[in-house]
């Protein structure tokens, strides 16, 4: 074996602002992310996931699966329809106040978030140690939002704290107006109001008509939970930042159905066990990952945190963990006229169960995890750019190399390639030289490279290379595929 040689791996400088531009680049150069209908010019805040992009957006959501449903004996999953009948919208309070509070600026002719704007402004305020100050803007903010002209209010907030465009520095604002952040499309063959249905702008109304067909079919007690993957679609007009914010994006939600009193105990579990998993499954950097308690609340909720990451571009959202008491299952009761409670079969309580939501964005944990794990060092003098991704969300856990393809080795390298992909993604390479195979495994982040050189062939061991220190191992052949899998655990 050869001992690792930490020593012959240099850490390189990395400016954050050329982070992103390199991420982009990389993630179509290798065929993890491409713009969508990009022969077309592409569209704007679509992208399609690539062979190595769909495989480990795969991955983050099989660890989401399995921690969310697979772990808990009382979670359940489904997969509900993208488009349900347009009632469900009116209940969920969508239709009338699903609306992004928008605020143009007339030099720069951007657009941006009414309400982002003043949330960056309290937090800035707040790391300048101005807490007197975030406290007297949070307050307007709260108030502005119950006010009978709230976009008027949120203008006059931002007017009279001087609030500037964060990419500009530009400030001649317009009026604040509200814009419907749903997706209307046509069903059948008439084209009137009666026929409108929307794209679903987030998953977790599927899971809450749902309640009682799963309840009864799973025999589940309350508390329990049902857990969605699926796609989401918003009109989101405030795009930008690659796949931070897409009008298409798939979300993992998990809803937790609780005694009405016990929600505040659940939302802890929950907040503890979602934080967690960012750390213990994904990887990701602990240092990066912060805590942002809302102040003002949506309408629905009586708690929220959101769990946010520091970006390339900035500290945002990953995931909101909100409690939204019975706010869903009584307007679907009231409008569906279908009654919503909940019998304790022991005590013969009757009530509509509170929940407890998680609600993470699976294309932005992606990009998390790619930023992340963005790495360039040198090696034994020699730049390169790794992905230093927990070998878990890694698309190709290894990658197979014949020193040479004559000599019997390609053939060798071929037969142990098959024999390992009967466990987990791998990769054949014999073009190039070694050393350029090893760079190109790294910079996607493929954690192992097994090696077959000429002694291989004469006692069938081959040499296992390790992603991030470059250190080599040599192992039997046979035992490649347990070597790697217990890697992968
Ligand atoms: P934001 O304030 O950034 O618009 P949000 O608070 O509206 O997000 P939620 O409605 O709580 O988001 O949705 C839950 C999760 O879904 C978010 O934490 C995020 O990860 C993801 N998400 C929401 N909107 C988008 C989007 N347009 N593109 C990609 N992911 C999204």
């Amino acid at each position: 074996m050869t001992t690792p040689d930490t020593a012959r791996v240099q850490s390189a400088s990395l400016s954050p602002d050329k982070v992103m531009h390199k991420l982009v680049s990389l993630a179509k150069r290798r065929g993890f992310i491409f713009p969508s209908s990009e022969i077309y010019g592409g569209l704007s805040s679509c992208f399609d996931y690539g062979p190595l992009g769909s495989e480990m957006k795969r991955n983050i959501k099989e660890l989401w699966w399995n921690a969310m449903t697979r772990r808990h004996q009382n979670i359940v999953g489904i997969d509900a329809s993208i488009m349900m009948n347009p009632t469900v919208w009116e209940a969920s309070g969508h239709v009338s106040s699903f609306n992004d509070p928008l605020i143009d600026d007339r030099t720069t002719k951007r657009r941006y978030r009414a309400d982002h704007l003043i949330e960056n402004h309290i937090e800035k305020l707040r790391r300048d140690g101005r807490d007197e100050d975030a406290l007297r803007v949070q307050a307007a903010y709260e108030a502005a939002g119950g006010s009978d002209e709230p976009n008027r209010a949120l203008y006059e907030l931002i007017i009279a704290e001087a609030i500037k465009a964060p990419d500009t520095g530009s400030a001649d604002w317009t009026e604040v107006r509200q814009f419907n952040l749903m997706f209307q499309c046509n069903m059948g063959a008439v084209a009137d109001s009666s026929g409108t249905v929307y794209l679903r702008p987030e998953t977790a109304q599927g899971i809450f008509v749902n309640f009682h067909n799963v309840r009864e079919a799973s025999r589940m007690k309350v508390p329990f939970g049902i857990a969605q993957i699926g796609k989401a679609f918003r009109n989101e007009i405030v795009k930008g930042n690659f796949i931070f914010r897409m009008v298409e994006f798939e979300q993992m939600e998990m809803q937790y159905f609780v005694k009405p009193g016990t929600q505040a105990e659940a939302f802890e579990t929950w907040r503890e066990e979602r934080y967690g998993w960012y750390t213990a499954q994904l990887g990701l950097s602990p240092e990066k990952l912060h805590w942002y308690k809302h102040d003002k609340l949506a309408h629905y909720a009586d708690l929220a945190y959101d769990i946010k990451f520091d970006f390339p571009f900035g500290t945002e959202e990953i995931e909101g963990i909100h409690s939204r008491t019975d706010f869903d299952l009584t307007r679907h009761q009231e409008y569906s006229g279908k009654n919503m409670e909940y019998v304790d079969q022991v005590t013969n309580e009757r009530y509509v169960p509170y929940v407890v939501e998680t609600s993470a964005g699976c294309d932005r944990l992606f990009l998390a995890v790619l930023s992340d794990a963005y790495t360039e060092d040198v090696v034994d003098g020699e730049e390169r750019v790794l992905l230093k991704l927990a070998p878990k969300v890694a698309p190709v856990k290894a990658a197979v190399l014949p020193l040479m393809k004559k000599g019997g080795m390609g053939e060798a390298a071929m037969k142990l390639r098959d024999e390992l992909a009967e466990s987990f993604a791998v990769q054949y390479d014999d073009a190039a030289s070694i050393g350029k195979r090893y760079r190109r495994q790294d910079e996607i982040g493929t954690p192992f490279c097994v090696t077959v050189d000429h002694e291989s062939l004469e006692n069938g061991t081959v040499t296992v290379r390790f992603r991030d220190t470059a250190a080599q191992e040599r192992i039997q052949m046979s035992q490649a595929a347990a070597f790697i899998s217990a890697r992968l655990a």
